[in-house]
């Protein structure tokens, strides 16, 4: 259900091939497939669990407009599969599976069993991996149930496979590898509140599609996973989080992304989306110092999130000397200073909203350093206080020993899609489509496979 009129039709030869393309893939694992059934979890550890069955999306209906010409990075013709890194890094977990499955080390086959795996503790010792009684040497190690089973890490459900990857010799992290669809279904339930609208959730759904497909394909960050479950790419639990809100948003917008570029060149682009604006959404240039993307261009007026309890918050005060040991540990040209002094707001995004700061040391050197890269280090770094300043819409004050930051406005960055905003327009009985091209300046929506 696209409310978006045509503009312009596309390409008979681009459709065939996209429909060849499905036809030849059966598209989205899990979706097209009706013979498939979906799996039915009823031994420990998921007792009650029974993950919900996929319905097929409708047929196949290329929704114009199209590119006519191929855009970079490529398209999907068929559901891309995720990479996704789950938790920290870890010296044991707990792996199991109610199917079928095997075992690959080093993508290898070392085991196969016809029934499913009780949990398993999995540790690594001497370049080893333990499993149970077994032991292999290897870098990785893979549990791949059979079909659509579901694996459990330390009893969290997940879809998909899961795939362990060492670290030095005893430590190793866990990558969930599944379809971008199945893995949507993770995400929105905890990124959104649970009564929200079900337009809130389709819109958040081609949003956070988007965002993953482009974080997988166009913006690399490590051989091993794409992704990770938490703020750092989307919030993410695995087919444990999901909900019947979360599954339906997805089903309902199966394989639509958000596209922007010049005639000709539209691309998949990185979808940000953020909690709260505070009122006015931020160009992309506020996280990177450029801006990616034309539709990410902000600047779009937003009250409907005014309901949010931090569309305005209090002052907030941060120590001088803990953020400068937080920036000085995320952002290494800030080493020089041998302290921080002052703050000077060398550019603004517009009046009032800090764009490029000017940290000052003690013996009057000096650093550039995005507003949110403030923020982000003392984030990261645990600095007190900093989980309070909650966007960097905020003023900058010299309070002695520390800074204080008044007049916040909104959670987050505020780049692109607000939240909040979107709720509040879908409960103005705003459809999803609308709710994306409010946000995304000249996107367009475009259904891949
Ligand atoms: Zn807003």
């Amino acid at each position: 259900m696209l409310a978006r009129p045509a503009r312009r039709a596309a390409g008979p030869a681009l459709l065939a091939l996209l429909a060849a393309a499905l036809a030849a893939t059966g598209g989205c694992q899990n979706w097209l497939d009706q013979s498939m059934e979906p799996p039915v979890v009823n031994t420990p550890p998921y007792a009650g669990q029974t993950p919900p069955p996929f319905a097929p999306p409708a047929p196949f209906v290329p929704i114009p407009p199209i590119p006519l010409t191929p855009p970079a990075p490529p398209i999907p013709s068929k559901c891309p599969t995720m990479r996704v890194r789950v938790g920290p890094d870890r010296t044991n977990a707990t792996l199991a599976t109610a199917s079928a499955y095997e075992i690959q080390v080093d993508g290898k086959t070392v085991f196969r069993a016809p029934d499913g795996l009780r949990p398993a503790s999995v540790s690594r010792r001497g370049g080893l991996w333990r499993m149970g009684k077994a032991s292999w040497p290897g870098q990785t190690l893979a549990l791949l149930p059979q079909g659509d089973a579901v694996v459990t890490l330390d009893r969290t459900a997940y879809r998909g496979s899961m795939h362990l990857h060492a670290v030095g010799s005893s430590s190793y992290l866990a990558v969930n590898h599944l379809d971008l669809e199945n893995y949507l279904a993770g995400v929105l339930a905890r990124e959104l509140f649970k009564d929200w609208h079900a337009e809130t959730y389709r819109a958040l759904a081609i949003a956070a599609r988007t965002y993953a497909y482009y974080e997988a394909t166009a913006n690399p960050k490590d051989p091993r996973y794409d992704l990770w479950d938490n703020q750092a790419s989307q919030m993410y639990g695995g087919l444990a989080a999901e909900t019947p809100a979360s599954l339906a948003a997805v089903r309902s917008t199966a394989g639509q992304f958000l596209m922007a570029g010049e005639p000709g060149k539209l691309a998949p682009f990185r979808a940000y989306y953020s909690s709260c604006c505070g009122g006015v959404t931020n160009p992309a240039e506020v996280l990177l110092g450029k801006n990616p993307s034309p539709a990410l261009r902000g600047g779009v007026a937003c009250t409907d999130c005014s309901r949010a309890t931090f569309y305005r918050w209090p002052p907030v005060r941060l120590s001088k000397r803990d953020l400068y040991h937080a920036v000085s540990a995320s952002f290494p040209q800030t080493r020089g200073l041998g302290g921080l002094t002052a703050i000077r707001v060398a550019s603004e995004i517009r009046p009032g909203r800090p764009y490029w700061l000017e940290l000052i040391g003690p013996k009057g050197k000096t650093a550039r350093l995005l507003a949110d890269d403030l923020r982000l280090a003392a984030l990261r770094n645990s600095v007190p206080g900093a989980s309070k300043l909650y966007s960097m819409n905020c003023r900058i004050v010299d309070a002695g020993s520390s800074f204080e930051f008044r007049d916040g406005q909104g959670f987050g960055h505020g780049v692109g899609l607000c939240q909040w905003g979107a709720e509040g327009k879908a409960l103005q009985r705003w459809p999803a489509e609308k709710i994306l091209l409010h946000y995304y300046t000249g996107a367009q929506i475009v259904r891949l496979y």
